[in-house]
């Protein structure tokens, strides 16, 4: 019998194992390796955040799908991969063998530039830290509701912002908002620059219009426990900082002999194999797929899943994999924290309420196969 073993339970993986359970896959035992047991759905976390859903509502219980994939749970954390011998190397001294790999671990806020972050920042991801600091917030709120709180976010791309919206949508509820203060510095000259300018600016009148203030052109590079300093040595207070930097890749990749781009992500074929070894997949956002440059996004991760399963099973078989051809155009649906979101879609962008209830019904969607 052949072991596939599964590095990460993210996006990409909870689908291919969801189809696992479906249609079993023959010959073969499954290990799933994932360092939590319930792993997050990114595109309900922010609504977590705001306050309008529950952990079991946003979370996907690997437990369950394990064992209705039949598939063999460990919780540990993967540290290194031995390509020559076939092995994958854990936290805790396991050493666990392989005969095909598959690794889907995400990405985190990229933090090698600031002095500081590692310390007194709480970066997005991974997402228990965020939301272990997010619940402490809350806690010291509902205690002192008569203190002002300062949130710094660092990052103006779609998570900064849907981030700090939804933070605040949820603190007003506990605290008078005069009390509230959110920044969100930006390094660029304006906030969403992977998206459209109409996105753009209708996020920027948003940020306006809730009173949370916009540095842009703000480079940090430093972090204290109650100020952020910029390249240009402006001093921006705050009690609470977050990173939501651009994606980077785990550092421990760099000692595999797997094939890596410029930044450090797994360089894999649009089989979504690596360049370096047919026998391992990569999928989600530590994946660079050669040739398709896309953004690191749920929705990507999301839609690996189906390709992935069938490429399992092709090469299970001894059979070639089927080329996957990402999308260029895609949906993305972004919550404002009021229970609205904005739609975006190539050159088009739109607010309205409408787009928060279809957000919530094709989340809560994907979350039922689970
Ligand atoms: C605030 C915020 C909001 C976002 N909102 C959206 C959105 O609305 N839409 C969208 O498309 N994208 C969104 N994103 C981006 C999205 O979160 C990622 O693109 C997506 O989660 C990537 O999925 P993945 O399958 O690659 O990995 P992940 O979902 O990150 O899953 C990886 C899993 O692997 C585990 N893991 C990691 N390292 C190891 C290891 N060494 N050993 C074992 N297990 C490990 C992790 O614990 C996790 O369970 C958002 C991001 C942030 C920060």
């Amino acid at each position: 019998m052949q072991k596939l073993v599964l590095i990460g339970g993210g996006h990409s993986h909870a689908i291919a194992l969801k189809m696992c359970a479906d249609n079993p896959l023959k010959n073969v035992k499954i290990v799933l390796i994932n360092d939590v047991e319930k792993t997050p759905y990114s595109g309900m976390l922010p609504g977590y955040i705001a306050g309008y859903y529950t952990i079991e509502q946003t979370h996907i219980d690997l437990q369950k799908l394990a064992k209705k994939s039949q598939t063999k749970l460990i919780i540990d954390q993967v540290i290194d991969i031995n390509t020559t011998q076939n092995t994958v190397t854990c936290s805790s001294g396991k050493i666990i063998p392989y005969d095909f790999l598959s690794i889907d671990i995400g990405s985190t806020p990229d933090k090698s530039n600031i002095k500081g972050a590692k310390e007194y920042a709480t970066p997005a991801k991974p997402v228990p830290t965020l939301l272990e600091k997010w619940h402490n917030i809350l806690d010291n709120c509902r205690q002192k509701p008569q203190e002002n709180i300062t949130l710094n976010i660092i990052g103006g791309g779609a998570g900064g912002v849907e981030l700090a919206l939804n933070m605040r949508q949820q603190l007003i509820n506990i605290i008078d908002q005069e009390k509230v203060t959110i920044n969100i510095i930006n390094r660029g000259s304006k906030i969403l620059s992977q998206h459209n300018q109409t996105a753009s600016n209708i996020f920027h009148n948003l940020l306006i219009d809730k009173k949370i203030n916009l540095y842009l052109n703000t480079e940090i590079v430093q972090i204290l426990p109650h100020k952020i300093i910029s390249a240009q040595s402006k001093e921006i207070r705050g009690n609470y900082h977050f990173l939501v930097t651009n994606s980077s890749p785990a550092p421990w990749l760099q000692k595999t002999n797997l094939s890596l781009d410029k930044k450090g992500f797994i360089l894999v074929k649009n089989t979504l194999q690596t360049l370096s070894h047919d026998n391992i997949f990569a999928t989600g956002d530590i994946a660079t797929i050669q040739n398709y440059p896309r953004p690191k996004a749920g929705v990507f991760a999301v839609k690996q899943g189906k390709p992935l399963y069938n490429n399992w099973r092709l090469l299970l078989k001894y059979q070639k994999p089927q080329p996957y051809h990402p999308q260029s155009l895609y949906l993305s649906l972004i919550g404002t924290g009021d229970k609205k979101a904005v739609a975006i879609w190539g050159d088009f962008a739109w607010l309205s309420r409408f787009f928060w209830f279809f957000k919530n019904y094709i989340d809560q969607k994907f979350m039922q196969q689970f």
